[in-house]
């Protein structure tokens, strides 16, 4: 991308050192034709003079200009006066000369000053060039640039004609510091012309250089220094110049990178992380855009077309290639695996942060899936609602929001004691989406909290219309967003009532690394009578480390263990260790998804205090509090 903009900039630069370079030709040219126009004027001026020689000798000799011949030596020499006049610092030399009987040519009048240059009357001519007979013979004036050997620049001569006869060739010869002279008058347009030039070769040569140094900066600040692969400057720099309609999005995240750097120090979990990053470029084309998203996140954006149907076997193709690099590092042997989020038709989507983000979402299933996996979305079937945010929020005011509530049972009575509020959208056509569809789109926006508030509202309207207890879940992370936590606490403080009835099933959706500084917040919430319980305990980040800092009233055992219980033996210990625990502790626990009535028995035996699956209800809209 960066490469394509640098080009544009090198083209520019080129174009205009090129169009630098026709200007100076063109003047040198635009000088060249001043030159010979000079040249032209100059020969004009002295067909001038040649035609006042020529009406000299009409009037000296009005019968035939041959008459000269017989003139005496102080005609003659009268007759040159007038020549002599021309001679000077312009004209070298004037003569005229003329063929005898034997067509040799003859000098007949000279007039030069110098005795030792001057040729005498009669004298012998011998012409350096053709041109005499040429002008004789075709009786137009002709002129010659010569060789500047005898301090000459140009000869020009002129042909006398009577009565269609050639009598005579008068010659001017041209002194070569008449050239210079001319030179004097054009060359300092030229040294000026050629300093601009130059300035302006040297400016361009500059700008270039800056360009590419600016060229170079940015491309290092877009580079991961670790990973050499793109950083999220590029990203933010580059993101909205691609084109969409060109790529197939993936989020490739590295399954439990935590551990390896746990067990083998960041330094190796660096080095492992630099041979991933190596793994996927080794697997992708050059056209493919690999980008070091988050710390082991990679996002890669794949040339795909729209009717491209591999994009399945490309992103598996490139996890593999990740799990089968060998790490084999300081005879440590890594294994490492990742789970990939697709969006296969990112042109779908109204923006590319909405498209990422739909990617995340399938990363996000890839990893409740169990992890080394790929997960693909299909645009088409969830369309209508995933495509924007807006029409989440426009689901919200048109009332489309529903709580679905299901209910929680305790084991030794098998009495009803609470209702979860689960949220669900429900389309125009009746369609109904669920929280992982929709709540990934939303995060950290207005609409989220407009969500949470609604749902808020729902589980009010139920605890006051049917004086039942309900549980309604939230994010950790939701409460480092201020306003969104204070618009639940004020709620909750004008409807003390209700707030005890009310339990916050708090789940982790990422790792927080700083639970402390919320911990204050849930307790101020605990305080207006809210019970907290922890969500799918012994399942993504909800760990030992939240219930030691949150202490929470509930455990939800989480629904993956809970579904193990008839096929795994070990399951049932790990349920009972977990009891064990929130027995010690005096914290309640919840089994979740409690789909067969003989896990009822097993839950029981086990001390499980309560369930909650469809062994005891479905999440129903229709709240029937019996
Ligand atoms: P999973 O994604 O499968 O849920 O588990 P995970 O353990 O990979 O979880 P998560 O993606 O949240 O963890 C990311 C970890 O990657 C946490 C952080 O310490 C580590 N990490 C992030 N950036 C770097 C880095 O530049 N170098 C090293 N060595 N580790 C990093
Ligand atoms: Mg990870
Ligand atoms: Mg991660």
């Amino acid at each position: 991308m960066q490469y394509s903009v640098r080009n544009f900039y090198f083209i520019t630069l080129l174009i205009l050192s090129i169009g630098v370079l026709l200007l100076f030709v063109k003047y040198e040219d635009t000088i060249d034709d001043a030159m010979k126009s000079s040249e032209k004027l100059i020969i004009s001026r002295v067909e001038g003079f040649s035609k006042n020689i020529d009406e000299m000798l009409k009037k000296e000799f009005p019968e035939s200009a041959s008459d000269i011949f017989n003139c005496t030596l102080e005609q003659i020499e009268q007759l040159e006066r007038h020549l002599r006049l021309f001679v000077g610092e312009q004209y070298r030399y004037v003569y005229m000369v003329a063929k005898d009987e034997k067509q040799r040519w003859r000098y007949v009048l000279d007039g030069s000053k110098s005795i030792s240059e001057k040729g005498e009357f009669l004298q012998k001519f011998s012409p350096e060039s053709p041109m005499w007979d040429e002008v004789f013979k075709t009786q137009k004036p002709q002129y010659k640039i010569q060789d500047k050997s005898m301090g000459l620049w140009l000869t020009y001569l002129y042909p006398v004609v009577r009565d269609g006869k050639t009598e005579f060739v008068v010659a001017f010869d041209f002194a070569i510091k008449e050239q210079k002279e001319m030179g004097k008058i054009f060359s300092p347009l030229r040294d000026y012309l050629f300093v601009i030039s130059f300035l302006l070769v040297l400016i361009l040569i500059f700008s270039y250089l800056l360009a590419y140094l600016f060229y170079k900066q940015k491309q290092k600040s877009s580079i991961d220094p670790l990973t050499s692969v793109y950083n999220r400057n590029f990203l933010k720099d580059y993101g909205e110049k691609i084109d969409l309609n060109n790529f197939a999005i993936a989020v490739i995240d590295i399954d439990h990178f935590k551990r390896i750097n746990d067990t083998h120090g960041h330094a190796v979990g660096d080095i492992v992380l630099r041979k991933i990053a190596q793994s996927i470029k080794d697997s992708i084309r050059g056209e493919d855009i690999l980008i070091r998203h988050g710390g082991e996140e990679f996002l890669l954006f794949l040339k795909t077309s729209h009717s491209d149907q591999n994009i399945s076997q490309t992103a598996n193709r490139i996890k593999d290639s990740i799990s089968k690099k060998d790490m084999e590092l300081e005879n440590i042997n890594i294994k490492v695996t990742a789970s990939v989020g697709v969006n296969p038709s990112p042109w779908m989507n109204s923006s590319l942060g909405d498209a990422i983000v739909i990617a995340d979402k399938m990363l996000y299933l890839a990893k409740t899936n169990g992890r080394d996996r790929v997960e693909i979305f299909e645009h088409k079937q969830n369309r209508d609602v995933l495509k924007k945010t807006e029409d989440i929020a426009l689901a919200i005011e048109e009332e489309r929001l529903f709580a679905f509530f299901q209910p929680i049972s305790c084991v030794e009575t098998g009495e009803i004691v609470k209702y979860e509020a689960l949220a669900r959208i429900i389309t125009k056509e009746g369609k109904i989406f669920y929280p992982a569809q929709f709540l990934p789109l939303i995060r950290k926006t207005t609409t989220y909290r407009n969500l949470s508030k609604t749902m808020l509202k729902e589980a009010f309207w139920a605890i006051n219309t049917y004086g039942i207890s309900v549980s309604i879940n939230f994010d950790t992370g939701d409460f480092f967003d201020e306003t969104l936590f204070e618009m639940i606490y004020a709620m909750l403080e004008e409807n003390k009532k209700i707030a005890q009835k009310l339990t916050i099933e708090l789940l982790e959706d990422r790792e927080i690394l700083d639970i402390q500084a919320i911990v204050s917040r849930i307790n101020s919430l605990r305080e207006l009578g809210v019970s907290i319980a922890i969500d799918d305990f012994g399942s993504g980040y909800s760990t030992f480390h939240y219930i030691l800092s949150i202490k929470p009233d509930f455990l939800k055992i989480d629904g993956s263990i809970i579904k193990q219980l008839a096929k795994n033996p070990h399951a049932k210990e790990v349920i009972g260790a977990i009891v064990q625990i929130c027995k010690t502790l005096k914290i309640k626990n919840i089994a979740e998804c409690v789909e067969e009535e003989e896990c009822l028995e097993v839950l029981k035996n086990l001390g499980v205090d309560f369930v909650q699956g469809y062994a005891i209800g479905k999440p129903s809209f229709a709240l029937c509090v019996c």
